[in-house]
């Protein structure tokens, strides 16, 4: 007899799932093109120059392990909001800032801010803890064509028609910058229209930022969207920041959410609003990695270091991106692959079925997600032609 006879299996997630199964691989060349984490130039996981010399820094000053505020540490939460907004905000415009768990901690704050409860609209395809992020919550998620899978482009006409259609009030999922998994951004031309129809909708942007900086390798040029709507679309928005791969610090769970608000006692209190929800869920957040990161972003020095380490890793991805095509188009694989130097960020949306995707894995050790989006940065010199050979076989 259980109380728990109700409750049905969930398969495991599985993108955590294939890392398992790659790692239980003996095969000697096995490549994994899963899961989004930076690999070096001989496939092994980088821990940033920076990151390295804020971590001594630390140590030197001699680390404790006490809690942190509920809101997380304050200095972290004013250096991202400064990196992340630049210059440009304008003073009368509040920020409430929160720690880990940024989409989740969205998601609670805005449950509770509107009733009946706002439509959640998802880009499709998405990165794929969106849907269960917001379900879980309760929402109900409405999903959109971004992306066409025949020009293997994004589909602006029917993201602009979604937006002229929405229901008003609703929110809207934004990736800030580098699509997961298309690797498609709007224009900056496009980023305008999409703002301008969202503000004349009333629709909420809600930005996930997960790769600022990691994209291009310039920060300021990957925050576009979000200043554009902050700053000079002066739209209330909110802002979800994770440091796990501009900075490497993946299991370090370091994040932020921030919101920009009309008003400042609508700052004030959502603010309070998110405290109390934080304390409930996490009572507050993990300090080794909001330290690092603050200490990366407050020091002048560091803080190019941390500049120069994601040109780095983005031209890293760039040239494997590159070397890919190449050898793709050297092999003769069948098909166009343009679209795979069109695409930008740390994935490759390569639009290969289902069926090629299993036989990669079971017969050449190739590993990737369902959907035939790879992980750049699983690639480098050693395994990028093996990789292309493959995926040739395999077509042909
Ligand atoms: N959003 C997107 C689009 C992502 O790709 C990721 C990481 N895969 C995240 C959010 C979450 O990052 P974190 O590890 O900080 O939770």
């Amino acid at each position: 007899e259980t109380r728990f006879n109700k409750t049905r299996f969930i398969p495991p997630d599985a993108i955590f799932a294939l890392t398992a199964e790659y790692l239980q691989d003996p095969f000697p060349r096995k490549v994994n093109l899963g899961q989004g984490t930076y690999r070096d130039g001989e496939g092994n996981p980088w821990v940033l120059p920076s990151v390295n010399r804020a971590r001594e820094t630390l140590s030197a000053q001699g680390l404790n392990h006490e809690y942190l505020p509920i809101l997380g540490l304050q200095a972290f939460r004013e250096a991202t909001a400064k990196v992340v907004l630049g210059s440009e905000l304008l003073p009368s415009r509040r920020l409430s800032l929160s720690g880990t768990g940024a989409l989740h901690l969205a998601g609670l704050l805005l449950r509770v801010c509107q009733s009946p409860l706002p439509k959640i609209y998802i880009p499709e395809p998405t990165w794929s803890n969106h849907h269960q992020v917001f379900s879980s919550l309760g929402f109900s998620c409405e999903s959109f064509k971004y992306y066409d899978h025949e020009t293997r482009d994004l589909d602006i006409e029917s993201y602009y028609s979604t937006l002229r259609n929405a229901e008003p009030k609703s929110i809207v999922i934004l990736h800030a910058c580098a699509h997961n998994p298309t690797g498609c951004d709007p224009t900056k031309e496009q980023w305008r229209e999409i703002a301008q129809l969202m503000k004349a909708r009333q629709l909420f942007p809600l930005f996930d930022a997960a790769y600022l900086g990691f994209n291009s390798g310039n920060y300021d040029e990957d925050a576009f969207a979000i200043r554009l709507f902050v700053g000079e679309m002066k739209m209330e928005a909110g802002i979800c920041i994770s440091f796990a791969k501009n900075m490497g610090l993946y299991g370090e769970r370091v994040g932020c959410f921030m919101l920009a608000t009309d008003t400042k006692e609508a700052a004030v209190n959502t603010q309070s609003m998110l405290e109390m929800l934080q304390r409930s869920e996490v009572s507050n957040p993990p300090a080794f990695g909001a330290k690092i990161a603050s200490q990366v972003m407050g020091m002048k020095d560091l803080k190019e270091m941390w500049f120069a380490d994601m040109v780095t890793m983005s031209s890293r991805i760039r040239s494997m991106r590159k070397a890919l095509y190449e050898h793709l188009i050297s092999f003769g694989a069948p098909g166009s692959w343009d679209h795979l130097i069109r695409q930008s960020g740390m994935f490759g949306f390569l639009g290969l079925s289902p069926e090629i995707v299993l036989k990669l894995k079971d017969d050449y050790h190739v590993y990737m997600a369902g959907n035939s989006r790879i992980s750049i940065a699983g690639l480098n010199p050693g395994n990028v032609e093996y990789v292309a050979r493959s995926i040739t076989q395999c077509l042909k």
